[in-house]
C-alpha cells in the first residue's frame, strides 16, 4: 500500500496541478466550473450538471453492460472513453469499466474514483477533448437501458425519521407511547432482503400475502389490499471492513461511496399481521426499487447541513462532530394508468434524526463486517406536515383520509397499474445535483 499509495498520490497531485494551471490559463475570466463551460448541453434544472457526475451501469444496442457517468440528457461510456486513453495519467485497470456492476470500480478506492470523476469534469470543459463529438462515447440517455448499479450483497433498512416512527407507532400501537423506549438511544434497523432490490423501470406485481382482516377471527390468504410506497434514500458502501472491525462517526464517510433514492414497497395489511415480534418480513421483501445513478458523497458535500437536536444525549460512541445531514429535496408522485401524475409528498433528507455516520457506526459496533455495494437505507423520510409524509399510510392516516389526485381520482393506497415516481435533488445557488428518478408500476397480483 505505502509506496504505491504515495506514487498514486504524487500522480494525482501532479494531474490536479496541471489541470488547474490549464484551466486558469484557458478560463482566466470565467468561474472555474460552470455548466455553460461544458460542451455537452445541460438543460436548465438538469439533475446531471457538471457538478454531479454520478456513476451507473448501462447497456445499449450492443447489450454489454458498462460503466457510465450522466451529464445533462446524455451519458458517457467510460469503457469507450478509456479506449481513447483519457485515463492514462491515472494508475488503474480500465477493465473495471466493462463490468455488470460498479463494485470493482468502487473497489479502486475513493482517491482513484474521485480523480476519475474530476478528470471527466475537466474533459467536459475542454473544447479540445477527444470525447467531444464522439457518438460512440457520448450517448443519449433515452437510447440507453439502465441496470442495477451495484451488486448488493447485504441490505439494511433503518427507521431513522422521528416523524415517521411517531406516526407509525401512533397508528399501529399507542399514541401515548408511539416511540419505543430504545428509539432515541439507537438507530433502529433490520436486515432486509437484497435479492429483490431492483432498478427503476422494472414493474412489479402486487404481492400475495397472509393478513388478518379487522373483524375476522382467522387470517386469510390473498392479494395485499394495502400496497404502499416508502420514500427513502439508500447509501452504498464504498470500502470493506473485516469481521471484528468497527467504524467511528468521524471516519464513517470514508466508507460511503454515494447515494440513491429508494422506494421500499410495503404491504401494510401483511405488515400489520406479521411484524410481531421480529419485524418486517414478506410485507417488504417482495420488491424495492432504486434510482440508477449513484451520486457520490463528494458531489453532495456542498449540501451538508446540521441535523436536529438529539435529546436525550446519545451514548458517547454515537456522538459526532460537524454537519452530517444533507439538504436533499424529495418528492413522490402517483400516476394512475392513462392519467397525469400528482405529487403526493414533498419531503427532505435533512429531516433525518439519525445521520448516516451514526447508522454506520452503530451497525459495525459489534464487529459486523460491511462490503462494497452493501446498501443501508434511511427508513421512510417524513417531515412534520402532512404534505411531507413519506408513505400513503401516513398521508391517508391508515386509509381513513383518502387523497384526491388529478383527473378526479382518489387514493388510499396504491392501486393496480399505478406508477409511483420519486425524485430528488439538492440546490445551492446555481449548483444543482440531482438523482433523476425511481419509478415503478404495480401490476395486478399473480393469483
Ligand atoms: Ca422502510
Amino acid at each position: 500500500m505505502g509506496k504505491a499509495h504515495e506514487a498514486l498520490k504524487g500522480k494525482l497531485t501532479l494531474i490536479s496541478t496541471q489541470a488547474s494551471e490549464h484551466f486558469k490559463s484557458r478560463l482566466s475570466s470565467k468561474t472555474y466550473m460552470t455548466n455553460t463551460n461544458c460542451w455537452v448541453t445541460i438543460p436548465e434544472n438538469s439533475d446531471f450538471s457538471i457538478y454531479n457526475i454520478p456513476f451507473g451501469i448501462f447497456s445499449d444496442s450492443n447489450d454489454t453492460k458498462r460503466v457510465a457517468v450522466a451529464i445533462g440528457e446524455h451519458l458517457i461510456d467510460l469503457s469507450k472513453a478509456a479506449e481513447l486513453e483519457i485515463f492514462n495519467s491515472l494508475d488503474f485497470n480500465t477493465s473495471v469499466f466493462t463490468n455488470e456492476f460498479l463494485n470493482p470500480f468502487i473497489d479502486l478506492g475513493k482517491e482513484t474514483t474521485n480523480a476519475i470523476r474530476k478528470l471527466i469534469q475537466q474533459e467536459l470543459q475542454n473544447d479540445a477533448s477527444v470525447l467531444k463529438g464522439n457518438d460512440a462515447v457520448i450517448i443519449a440517455q433515452k437510447d440507453a437501458q439502465m441496470h442495477m448499479p451495484v451488486f448488493i450483497r447485504d441490505y439494511t433498512d433503518f427507521y431513522s425519521s422521528i416523524e415517521h416512527a411517531t406516526n407509525v407507532g401512533t397508528m399501529f400501537r399507542d399514541p401515548e407511547k408511539a416511540l419505543m423506549p430504545n428509539w432515541k438511544h439507537l438507530p433502529v434497523g433490520y436486515h432486509g432482503r437484497a435479492s429483490s432490490i431492483t432498478v427503476s423501470g422494472h414493474d412489479v406485481h402486487r404481492p400475495m400475502g397472509q393478513t388478518m382482516p379487522p373483524s375476522a377471527e382467522n387470517p386469510i390468504y390473498g392479494a395485499s389490499k394495502r400496497v404502499d410506497f416508502e420514500l427513502e434514500m439508500g447509501f452504498i458502501i464504498g470500502k470493506n471492513t473485516s469481521l471484528g472491525d468497527t467504524i467511528s462517526t468521524s471516519n464513517a464517510e470514508d466508507y460511503i461511496f454515494g447515494k440513491v433514492i429508494l422506494n421500499d414497497w410495503s404491504a401494510r395489511d401483511v405488515q400489520k399481521w406479521e411484524y410481531v415480534p421480529l419485524g418486517p418480513f414478506l410485507a417488504k421483501s417482495f420488491a424495492s426499487h432504486i434510482s440508477p445513478w449513484i451520486v457520490t458523497m463528494e458531489a453532495l458535500e456542498p449540501f451538508k447541513v446540521a441535523g436536529p437536536d438529539q435529546d436525550p444525549k446519545v451514548l458517547p460512541y454515537l456522538n459526532y462532530a460537524g454537519d452530517k445531514n444533507y439538504d436533499i429535496k424529495l418528492e413522490v408522485s402517483i400516476q394512475p394508468e392513462n392519467a397525469n401524475e400528482t405529487i403526493v409528498s414533498e419531503s427532505n433528507f435533512k429531516y433525518m434524526y439519525w445521520n448516516m455516520a451514526q447508522q454506520l457506526t452503530h451497525h459495525t459496533m459489534n464487529g459486523c463486517n460491511i462490503n462494497i455495494g452493501d446498501m443501508m437505507a434511511s427508513g421512510t423520510i417524513s417531515g412534520k406536515s402532512k404534505d411531507s409524509y413519506g408513505s400513503m399510510l401516513e398521508i391517508t392516516w391508515g386509509g381513513k383520509n383518502p387523497i384526491s389526485l388529478n383527473n378526479g381520482l382518489e387514493r388510499k393506497f396504491i392501486e393496480d397499474n399505478d406508477t409511483v415516481i420519486m425524485r430528488g435533488y439538492s440546490q445551492k445557488g446555481d449548483i444543482r445535483v440531482g438523482f433523476g428518478e425511481v419509478r415503478a408500476k404495480i401490476l395486478p397480483a399473480k393469483q
